[in-house]
């Protein structure tokens, strides 16, 4: 028996994540001028990083000698001056990823188990099955999650509901008054994690406001990220919100640095760039008009999305999406969501989306 072999079962189960495709991945396979290369595959924000994030970071390059702050005082200063929460209720994350591994590796282990949506957000089967607890997988209601069902397959051993909203791939949003219902309705010991990382997108009349029903269920954690809207995603910053006593647990379980330097001043600066995500949010609703208009031009049916992303049904589509590649243009295929007919989009800048319509024309004929 090799010495892999005797990792645990559940382990040398995982099905790694796959990630959008990089630019400089795609030039050095095709030979293509990594400029001339678009991508709209991971839902970044297309107006890159905020002005005052770039000045925060360049103020603090000659700092980096040092170790961060690992209770990262700063941001969480800054997150409580923004949302109204307490220090004691923010776990600062490698990402919103690395939040929700902590909210798994605190609460879950073999012999419990977790319940999230079909087609929800990968990350969620990945890390239940990292903490060897069981995943129970409920099937989608038009792409979406279907909270009754989810409520239903909550077993005594279930210590986890996890509920992306909006969500990825399929940008399908629940609203927030049936959120809080279901939420109330939970067990008390059941955590539900609710993954709001594109919530800076919904149009004002869907916000609902899930910071204030912290108080009233122990059990809710909120996780948000600063690589959407806040143009940060390669810094990796995310954070958690959730009771006291949640929090401290997934604190303990954490690296003492998991957060740099650089990503825990660029996040404070960011999260009060309010023209930067005014003008990101903008984008992304002119943008989002001209993909759809575009899909329906082409004919092809989309699910209609709340994030900075579209899905659409396309015939074909892992040929579709390897001909977008040659044309220089990655979006992502879903395939490993269970929707191996549909691709993800991206919205990028006006130009970015005309490139990705026109390309996707030609892939078609
Ligand atoms: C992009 C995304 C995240 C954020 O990931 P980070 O690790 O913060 O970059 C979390 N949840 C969902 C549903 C996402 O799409």
């Amino acid at each position: 028996m090799s010495l892999c072999d005797l990792a645990p079962g559940y382990i040398q189960a995982i099905a790694p994540y796959q990630p959008g495709k990089p630019t400089a991945e795609l030039a050095r396979e095709l030979g293509l001028d990594e400029t001339s290369i678009i991508k709209l595959a991971s839902n970044e924000n297309p107006l890159g990083v905020s002005p005052k994030a770039l000045a925060a970071m360049r103020a603090l390059l000659d700092g980096l000698a040092r170790y961060p702050d690992g209770n990262g005082f700063e941001l969480k200063q800054a997150l409580s001056d923004r949302f109204g929460v307490e220090h004691n209720r923010i776990v600062l994350g490698n990402g919103s990823n690395d939040v929700l591994e902590l909210a798994a590796r605190a609460f879950l282990a073999p012999g419990l188990s977790a319940v999230y949506a079909q087609h929800a957000f990968a990350v969620y089967p990945l890390a239940v099955q990292a903490a060897g607890a069981q995943g129970i997988e409920v099937p989608a209601k038009d792409y979406g999650h279907d909270l009754a069902a989810m409520a239903a397959a909550v077993r005594p051993d279930t210590r986890i509901v996890f509920v992306a909203n909006p969500n990825n791939p399929t940008g399908t949003f629940v609203p927030g008054a049936e959120l809080e219902k279901f939420i109330a309705a939970l067990p008390q010991d059941v955590l539900v994690v609710l993954d709001e990382a594109y919530t800076e997108y919904l149009r004002p009349d869907f916000r609902y406001d899930s910071i204030g029903w912290l108080k009233k269920h122990p059990n809710l954690v909120i996780t948000r990220t600063f690589s959407k809207v806040y143009g940060l995603a390669g810094l990796r910053v995310g954070y958690a919100l959730a009771a006291p006593g949640v929090a401290d647990l997934m604190n303990r379980v954490r690296q003492p640095f998991n957060v740099n330097s650089l990503s825990l001043a660029a996040a404070a600066a960011a999260l009060n760039d309010e023209d930067f995500i005014r003008r990101s949010y903008e984008l992304n609703c002119r943008g989002m008009d001209q993909v759809v208009a575009g899909l329906g031009q082409l004919g092809l049916k989309h699910i209609p999305s709340y994030g900075n992303f579209v899905t659409f049904e396309v015939p074909d589509a892992a040929a579709v999406f390897r001909r977008l590649l040659q044309l220089g243009v990655i979006v992502r295929p879903i395939a490993a969501y269970g929707m191996p007919g549909h691709l993800r989009v991206s919205i990028g800048l006006e130009s970015e989306n005309a490139r990705f319509l026109d390309a996707l024309k030609q892939a078609l004929a």
